[in-house]
């Protein structure tokens, strides 16, 4: 009998590590991928859908070629609940699935305990997070298109870790770069918990006074205590209630429900522990975590570029571990993380982190990675093949 594994999640992660199981096993492996969405969408551009520079067809991918070309065996819904002793998952749709390794890249979920008015269905429906890409990502399009010329855009950013770092400045560059264009008294007003920009700090910060003098203000150290979602109120611990014609609250951020569900996430029930040769679970054997489910470590950032990364050598591991080949010992995995400040120009981040083996963990190589100097329309070309690429290399 073939050897099964269950991968959960056909996000970067999951996707990734789905298509690889196949490629490197050249079919000796069974793989089936549950996943509950009808196709892929992408959160990576998805602020260029939100700025009105691109539209969800961009953004939108199906998951045909994984099961047409690759076999792979795709399971449109959602994993309930996983049983670690039986090796089993269940299914929404009540069946139940057994395997011999399961792959779990969830992503995350929100903290929404941490703001007390965001609990119900109306307040989340009003104060969009925008911060899994899909309906949201249209309806965070339709509140900017409805805001009257001179409104404000109110963008609240989390404490550190949360997903993507740099995703948020990049969204405030895109929404500024919209009131440019289309409502010149409009402004976005950055409410960032952390004490500064997390990623890409000399370039956003010298975009937001070159390219956005009168559009962009940030202002750092501000943590969110609740909102007032009827009102778009937002209540801070250091400054008088702010109200704002659209507010975008991204709540604090943990691994998904299935992962903390399932005791996977050992940090502070927040962030799953792996061990990096295999990505399986330190706390559930036969379990890997991939993507923005971990504990960001050694500087990896929560993205999609890492979680594909992950997904590869998660994928070289399970397979060795399933066919009784040597699991390899020397993972080396690279980040690029673009962002666009407008229609066209964009500025990256990137890094490479390797296994050490006295320490036990991912380190980042010394001189590697770096960022751009500036912002440019080059860049702004690699950072749409940097996109098409990746989604051919998980889903093509
Ligand atoms: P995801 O890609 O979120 O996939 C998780 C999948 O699991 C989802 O499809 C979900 O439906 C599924 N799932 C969850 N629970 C269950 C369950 N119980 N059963 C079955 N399926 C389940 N990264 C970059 O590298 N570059 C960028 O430019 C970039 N830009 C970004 C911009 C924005 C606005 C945002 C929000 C993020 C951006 N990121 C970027 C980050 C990137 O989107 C994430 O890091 C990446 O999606 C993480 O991959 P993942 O596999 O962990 O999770």
């Amino acid at each position: 009998r073939a050897p099964h594994v269950v991968v959960v999640g056909g996000g970067f992660g999951g996707a990734t590590a789905a298509k690889y199981l196949r490629l490197f096993s050249e079919g000796k492996v069974r793989v089936t991928l549950i996943e509950p969405n009808a196709n892929f969408i992408s959160c990576p551009m998805s602020n260029l859908v939100i700025g009105g520079q691109r539209d969800m067809g961009f953004i939108t991918h199906s998951y045909a070629n994984l099961q047409q070309h690759h076999g792979v065996q795709v399971v449109r819904d959602r994993v309930n609940r996983i049983d670690p002793a039986r090796h089993t998952v269940q299914l929404a749709g009540g069946s139940e699935i057994g395997y011999d390794r399961l792959i779990v890249s969830p992503g995350i979920d929100f903290m929404w305990d941490a703001l007390p008015g965001m609990a119900s269905a109306e307040a989340k429906a009003r104060v969009l997070h925008a911060w899994k890409a899909g309906e949201q990502t249209q309806a965070l399009r339709r509140q900017l298109e409805a805001m009257p010329d001179g409104g404000v855009y109110a963008l609240a950013i989390p404490a550190v870790p949360y997903r993507c770092p740099p995703g948020p400045f990049e969204r405030a560059c895109l929404v500024a770069n919209y009131f440019q264009q289309s409502k010149p008294r409009s402004k976005v007003i950055i409410f960032d918990a952390n004490p500064e920009i997390q990623s890409k700090r000399g370039l956003f910060t010298r975009v937001f006074q070159q390219n956005f003098p009168n559009h962009i203000e940030y202002r750092p150290g501000h943590t969110l205590l609740d909102v007032d979602a009827s009102t778009n109120t937002l209540k801070f611990e250091v400054q008088e209630d702010f109200r704002a014609t659209v507010a975008n609250v991204l709540p604090p951020m943990r691994a998904a429900d299935l992962a903390v569900n399932t005791g996977l996430a050992t940090v502070n029930r927040r962030w799953c522990e792996v061990n990096f040769l295999s990505y399986e679970s330190i706390a559930v054997p036969h379990v890997h975590v991939l993507g923005d489910a971990i504990q960001t470590s050694a500087g990896m950032p929560k993205s999609g570029h890492m979680a594909n990364q992950h997904g590869k050598v998660c994928a070289a591991a399970v397979m060795s571990l399933l066919l009784g080949q040597p699991v390899p010992s020397m993972p080396i995995v690279a980040n690029t993380c673009y962002s666009f400040i407008n229609d066209t120009d964009a500025m990256h981040v990137a890094s490479v982190h390797r296994w050490d083996a006295q320490q036990r963990t991912m380190l980042v190589v010394p001189g590697s990675g770096g960022v751009s100097p500036a912002p440019s329309a080059l860049e702004g070309v690699y950072a749409i093949g940097w996109a098409k690429n990746i989604w051919a290399d998980m889903l093509g």
